[in-house]
């Protein structure tokens, strides 16, 4: 299967091979025809699939064959949680279209935007844009949906976890009805499926990977310990292995801040990502990790989303997800591009039914190991952590439980000394 074999025009496939991809990846291959076709697409795809160009390349063939009108307006709109995201969608957009006679712009909440309304002004084609800054200048007159014919909604599980429904309803009501539709999610909830009614019109289903099956490049492993003894387990692994470049996954922001001082004062240059930090900020961070001034990358679930960082060699779950969905996403950041990562879990004892929904959900049964000096505390309680102003809604079916899972039994001494 090559691109061309996909109906791409030369404009694009030349667009592609500045890029380096060889062959499309398997979302590409399923859901480029029928975009091209000019169907409605519902598409079951994650961050690392290469789902944005799965929508982007079809999306700017069709916008390319209608001829370009003298003021541009806005033909094509792509919908996405976050800031960062938003971004890395624009960067693909603009890849892309270099040889085509197509203009786009990002817009997204947390700068001035002053910037964003000039760049408007000019006219563009496709806009990549977050919710509330979109609906913004909406309200104030900088731009107009009424001709948009294309509308993505990329990573719309996430949206509807960062309370985003009602401004897709809204966005929904400023575009015209007749328009294609693409809908990206790397999740089936009932919510979803009841999202994908209201927006696409008997929508081609595609799938690029079987969900909730953890990719076999991916080596995880879990080390059963004390709660007060994480940061020092982490430091000592970070240490010892020599690691680089490890994204840390932390259940809140606080907890990302908090682990972020400690490591700095082990002198491990670490940098938190989360939604409290200002634009700059994130950008900062996540730039300084790309190009490895930064060591560690401490990030909360909906900060980390559709961050594109490839080929990563660790993943650090230093607190398991409540979310079982969220582990499949995390450790998905490693072994990507056919690259072997290690994802390891530190798991303390009331995280305990947290990974049993994680077993469950992934449909296999985890090694626990322990780290000499590092032993988890028999008298900790399993119950699960209080949810303090952290998300609380809950994606899928597979709810934790709080029955003691297979801690006792399943645990190992580790081979960790003998392995290095
Ligand atoms: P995405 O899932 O869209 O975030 O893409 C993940 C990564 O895969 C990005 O770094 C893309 O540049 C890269 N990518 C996308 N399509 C291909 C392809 N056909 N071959 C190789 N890499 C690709």
């Amino acid at each position: 299967m090559t691109f061309k074999s996909l109906g791409l025009i030369e404009a694009l496939l030349k667009a592609v091979r500045l890029q380096g991809y060889e062959t499309p990846s398997p979302i590409q291959q399923k859901a480029i025809p029928p975009i091209l076709e000019g169907l409605d697409v519902l598409a079951s795809a994650q961050t690392g699939t290469g789902k944005t160009a799965g929508f982007t390349l079809p999306m700017l063939q069709i916008l390319s064959k209608n001829s370009v009108l003298h003021r541009r307006p806005l033909r094509a709109l792509v919908l996405t949680p976050t800031r960062e995201l938003a971004d890395q969608v624009y960067n693909n957009v603009k890849h892309y279209s270099k040889f085509l006679d197509l203009r786009s712009a990002v817009i997204f909440g947390g700068v001035n935007q002053n910037p964003q309304i000039k760049h408007l002004r000019n006219g563009v084609d496709i806009l990549v844009a977050t919710p509330g800054r979109l609906i913004d200048l909406e309200n104030q007159g900088h731009l107009s949906l009424s001709k948009v014919e294309i509308f993505v909604l990329d990573e719309a599980d996430r949206m509807l976890d960062m309370g985003f429904k009602r401004d897709i309803d809204k966005i929904r009501s400023l575009i015209p009805s007749k328009r294609q539709n693409l809908m990206f999610s790397a999740t089936f909830s009932r919510e979803i499926k009841s999202l994908a009614q209201t927006i696409l019109q008997r929508p081609t289903v595609v799938e690029a990977t079987p969900e909730n099956t953890t990719v076999e490049a991916i080596a995880q492993q879990i080390y059963r310990v004390a709660k007060e003894k994480k940061t020092n387990l982490l430091i000592k692994l970070i240490q010892d292995g020599n690691w680089k470049q490890v994204l840390v996954f932390t259940r809140t922001k606080h907890g990302a801040n908090k682990l972020c001082k400690k490591l700095e004062s082990a002198r491990i240059f670490a940098m938190a990502i989360h939604g409290n930090k200002s634009q700059s900020a994130r950008t900062r961070a996540l730039s300084g990790f790309k190009n490895h001034e930064v060591r560690v990358l401490v990030a909360t679930d909906i900060a980390a989303r559709g961050l594109d960082i490839p080929l990563l060699p660790h993943v650090v779950n230093y607190e398991l997800p409540n979310i079982p969905e969220d582990y499949v996403h995390r450790i998905g950041r490693t072994g990507r591009a056919g690259a072997n990562g290690v994802a390891l879990s530190l798991v303390c004892a009331e995280e305990t039914s947290y990974l049993a929904s994680i077993e469950k959900l992934t449909k296999q049964r985890f090694k626990k190991e322990i780290i000499d000096g590092f032993e988890p505390d028999p008298n900790a309680s399993t119950l699960p952590p209080k949810q303090g102003g952290g998300r609380h809604q809950r994606r899928g079916g597979v709810r934790p439980t709080n029955k003691r899972s297979g801690f006792a039994s399943g645990a190992s001494r580790s081979s960790y000394n003998r392995r290095r």
